[in-house]
């Protein structure tokens, strides 16, 4: 899968995405990820990306014609779709991020400023997509929030292919709680059951206190978190 940024930041995406699952997988050619410096998209001696607002107002806003040469100029090696990263969005998923991940590649597209000029997403954005109900200030991280939840989603990129299997979200034991050694720290014991070798009593535990079983993401408040905290 490839993914293409379009930002006035490009920098900031591979240091992000040097290590970890997303940067192996990067090394290994199974995704590819280009962050495009919006300016070198300006026609003008200045570069100049943003201008002010037509009505008033306060701040700047990000000029349309970079951004559409930009997009027109990924194309041809992107047939994603395009998405804007706006908080006003659809909110993000993991049923969202697995739809996406079936698609060949992405087109991501970070705000600044006030936003973007509205004519991008009326005739470029094929999507709008936010990470949650608060307003940041530029869609960098957005995107690699979006970047990163998408990846791990896509056949190998794990490694471990198992490891899908036992995320949050993902199905009837998602997001069980975990231990590692020591067994006892700091008078906290982990529960017999994990250290009694009964892989049939073990799975039915994770299945009893799988916190996000059959709910979405958002329902998982933290009451439902208390609760399966004070079970074990
Ligand atoms: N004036 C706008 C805020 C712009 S924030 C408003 O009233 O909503 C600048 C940019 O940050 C946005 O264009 C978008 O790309 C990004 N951004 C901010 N919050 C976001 C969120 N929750 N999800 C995704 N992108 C966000």
């Amino acid at each position: 899968m490839r993914f293409d940024v379009v930002t006035i930041f490009p920098e900031v995406f591979e240091p992000v995405f040097r290590r970890g699952v997303v940067g192996r997988a990067l090394q290994r050619g199974l995704l590819e990820l280009h962050a495009h410096d919006l300016r070198d998209s300006t026609a003008d001696r200045h570069r100049q990306v943003d201008d002010e607002p037509f009505g008033g107002g306060a701040g700047m806003v990000m000029k349309p014609e970079p951004i559409f040469a930009a997009v027109e100029a990924i194309r041809p090696q992107n047939p994603g779709p395009v998405v804007l990263m706006e908080p006003w969005g659809e909110v993000l998923t993991q049923d969202l991020a697995r739809e996406l991940s079936r698609q060949p590649g992405l087109i991501v597209i970070c705000g600044r400023y006030e936003g973007i000029d509205d004519r991008v997403r009326q005739e470029l954005a094929d999507r709008e997509i936010s990470i949650g109900d608060y307003v940041l200030s530029g869609g960098e991280i957005p995107a690699m929030v979006l970047i990163d939840v998408v990846a791990r989603l896509l056949p190998e990129v794990l490694g471990d292919e198992a490891s899908l299997g036992q995320d949050a979200f993902a199905g009837p034991d998602g997001g069980y709680p975990q231990y590692t050694r020591p067994a006892q720290f700091r008078g906290l014991r982990v529960p017999d059951v994990l250290l009694s070798g009964d892989h049939g009593a073990i799975e039915r535990w994770r299945r009893d206190h799988a916190r996000t079983t059959g709910r979405a993401a958002r329902d998982v408040s933290p009451a439902h978190r208390g609760q399966s905290d004070e079970r074990h």
